[in-house]
């Protein structure tokens, strides 16, 4: 072998420490080096190509090495590659929040940038808290959050307070804040024992009936507009979040869009809220915001709040609250370049079809042996495996059925990660309908061949 790959491998196992990885059974195996990468595909140190299925977690819009955004980027570095925003201004920062309020629901007017989704909500959830107790009619009572079932937000302990994945989150519970849940709109295992066929979204008037019962010390409602993402990519019934708009707007209770995962074309539309014509609080942005180049985040919020802000420095009103890179000129350079690849009518108009021939693949699966439902969004989705398709019982963990497909899939060139049993398609939104018939012949197969002897 290659001494110099031999090297970078022992050195990955030796050092790095891998996110959401268990890293005893990761450093088993030979690491998967990616060195380079075109449109969809990703190539590792022995040129092997790989089909970017999970568009390098949820984040690529226009593919890799995108001759428009890295000549933006490389055009941005020729100037500067980063000041600071704290008391101080850059060009490209001021450019993006400008071009982001204009594609935003309307009112969304002040944009406050951080580094990833984490700290986009994190920013939402204490510029929520403060608000009450700086608005014109103070509300220090107000200090409680609503969120769903399910929920993920990021990986702050804010975050982490306000999600409720267990698996992930149940060892951090003594350092959390407590926070009012309301069912998740999971459909496939409806929390309230219902089908979908025939119920009338019960689930969200428990969270309406929460939000009125509560309204008195809520500050905010959380949510992940359309589509819980790690949460095993849970689609909400149409109406879900209008009626979680209105209940909100009808109490006095702020409104924070996640949209971390589901923004920049994701889920059909540039943002998910449109999609049911609703203007939230807060709107998170991360993810896709660079089209997968950068870390580089942004809250956007109205007047309203921005102005609660407001005073003379020694009243103490400052949202005192930042990082080091917020606003980074070479990520706001390559988001604007991102957002003008995504101002080209050819773009949404190819969009449609792709999402329509996920679609078709899905279906083909959904009558699978052990395939117990398939959901999807957009250009986003998830099949989820179970051990009984009638009784709906799942797979026993020890088996990771979702790492076992994913695994076979790797074989076969094509790049996906599973949440839980859960197998995620995330394509980058660029993807040609060839690629995209490939990606999914590929994961049923993979899916078929998986859970053949159980
Ligand atoms: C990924 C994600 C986050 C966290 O974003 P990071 O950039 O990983 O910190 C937050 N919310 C949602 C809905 C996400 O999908």
């Amino acid at each position: 072998m290659d001494p110099a790959r031999r090297q970078l491998e022992q050195w990955d196992r030796d050092h790095v420490w891998h996110p959401f990885t268990p890293m005893q059974a990761y450093a088993a195996e030979p690491p998967l080096i990616i060195e380079r990468a075109e449109g969809c595909f990703l190539f590792d140190l022995d040129g092997r190509k790989y089909l970017d299925g999970v568009s390098s977690m949820w984040c690529n819009v226009h593919g890799h090495h995108v001759p428009e955004l890295d000549s933006a980027l490389r055009g941005q570095l020729d100037r500067v590659a980063h000041t600071t925003l704290l008391g101080l201004a850059n060009v490209p920062s001021i450019q993006l929040a400008r071009r982001l309020v204009e594609l935003a629901p309307s009112g969304l007017t002040r944009v406050f940038f951080s580094d990833d989704g984490a700290t986009a909500v994190e920013v939402a959830l204490k510029m929520a808290f403060q608000f009450w107790r700086q608005c014109p009619t103070p509300r220090r009572e107000k200090t409680r959050f609503l969120s769903l079932g399910g929920a993920y937000h990021g990986d702050t302990l804010g975050d982490v307070s306000v999600g409720d994945l267990a698996r992930f989150h149940h060892l951090f519970q003594p350092l959390l804040f407590p926070t009012l849940r309301a069912p998740s709109p999971y459909c496939y295992r409806c929390p309230l024992g219902l089908e979908r066929k025939s119920c009338h979204i019960e689930c969200v008037e428990v969270l309406v009936d929460l939000v009125r019962q509560n309204a008195e010390t809520l500050a905010a409602v959380v949510i992940e507009p359309l589509v819980q993402g790690a949460a095993g990519m849970i689609t909400a019934p149409d109406g879900y979040l209008r009626r979680v708009r209105d209940v909100t707007r009808e109490c006095g209770v702020l409104l924070i869009a996640d949209e971390v995962a589901v923004a920049f074309g994701r889920t059909g539309s540039m943002f998910a809220c449109s999609q049911e014509n609703v203007t939230p609080d807060f709107l998170c942005l991360a993810k896709g915001l660079t089209g997968g180049y950068l870390p580089l985040a942004a809250t956007l919020t109205t007047d309203a709040v921005y102005e609660a802000f407001l005073g003379r420095p020694e009243e103490g009103r400052t949202f005192f609250h930042g990082h080091t890179y917020t606003g980074n000129p070479l990520g706001a350079a390559v988001a604007l370049a991102n957002l003008y690849l995504l101002d080209n009518e050819v773009f949404w108009s190819d969009l449609p079809g792709k999402i329509d021939r996920l679609r078709a693949h899905l279906q083909r699966l959904a009558d699978q042996p052990h395939v117990g439902d398939v959901r999807q969004r957009g250009l986003m989705a998830g099949v989820e495996l179970v051990d009984d398709r009638h009784t709906k019982r799942p797979f026993s963990p020890e088996l990771r059925m979702g790492t076992r497909v994913c695994r076979l899939a790797r074989e076969r060139g094509v790049l996906l990660r599973p949440l839980g049993d859960v197998v995620v398609v995330i394509p980058p939104l660029a993807i040609e309908l060839s690629l995209l018939d490939q990606l999914c012949d590929v994961l049923y197969d993979c899916i078929l061949e998986g859970v053949r002897e159980f």
